[in-house]
């Protein structure tokens, strides 16, 4: 390799350090994080699971902005009450969130909340801003299940701190703007949005255990439930679909008794 290529090569690398990548370096990085978490989550491989989440899924997919993506959808076999993206458009929901939902208009506002992180390209935004300081430590605290100590750190590895950034208040209200918009042209109650954040709120206070997860990666909720509604009140045709929109989908309550029946999910690793 010529000096010439070696310096270019460390120009590049220090270009994608310090400004967010391009969508085929978003989808590499991407893809990488999704075959790190298959190798490292336990995600549900029931085949009526996954076809009736599927179902659940494909209309929320259809409206994503992002058509050139290959998006994927997975059930976390955890009881957390929880969902997240990773940048190219993997997205991961808790089997403990759909335990909560029972409608589907709420699990479809979580997840349309999630395509709309992916869509404005939050994480891969963050990607370019992350460094040596806050790499690592969300993936870990996901993976684990509390908050690593610095020899967890050094096994799940660098970069996981894109993935599960914690997201502005801009962010967060970006992406729900997005999840009106999507619910609506969905043909979905967009009103699900603020009744699964309000379904999280209780939760903080019953069981704070279930959705802590949830509250390091998404805050800001009793804002949101405002917010959703001021921007239910100013999106074209959603406070229509509020009274006309779609609340249930009978694969999704066929989805929550394959669940229910399957054996529970695996015990989290808890700090001693
Ligand atoms: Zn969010």
């Amino acid at each position: 390799m010529s000096a010439f290529a070696r310096i270019a090569g460390s120009l590049l690398a220090l270009a994608a350090l310090s400004c967010a990548p391009s969508v085929q370096q978003e989808v590499q990085i991407g893809n990488d994080y999704a075959a790190q978490i298959a190798r490292e989550m336990p995600l549900i491989s029931d085949g009526a699971a996954t076809s009736l989440f599927t179902q659940a899924v494909s209309p929320l997919r259809r409206v994503a902005q992002r058509q050139d993506l290959a998006w994927d959808f997975h059930i976390v076999n955890s009881d957390q009450v929880n969902a997240f993206a990773v940048p190219g458009g993997h997205v991961y929901v808790f089997r403990g969130l759909i335990a909560r939902a029972q409608h589907y208009d709420q699990f479809a506002g979580a997840v349309m909340h999630e395509i709309g992180h992916v869509d404005l390209r939050h994480s891969a935004e963050q990607m370019g801003q992350a460094n040596a300081a806050n790499i690592g430590v969300s993936l870990a605290y996901i993976l684990l299940g509390r908050q690593p100590g610095q020899v967890d750190q050094a096994v799940v590895g660098v970069a996981g701190g894109a993935v599960f950034a914690k997201f502005s208040r801009d962010d967060e209200r970006e992406a729900d703007s997005m999840a009106v918009l999507g619910l609506t042209r969905a043909s979905i109650d967009p009103s699900g949005i603020t009744s699964m954040l309000q379904i999280l709120q209780r939760l903080e206070q019953t069981e704070p255990g279930k959705v802590e997860q949830w509250f390091a990666s998404h805050p800001m909720a009793a804002e949101r439930v405002t917010n959703v509604q001021r921007i239910i009140g100013e999106t074209p045709g959603a406070t229509a679909m509020t009274r006309n929109g779609r609340s249930d989908l009978s694969a999704y309550d066929q989805l929550r008794q394959r669940l229910a029946a399957l054996p529970p999910a695996p015990k989290e690793v808890k700090q001693p």
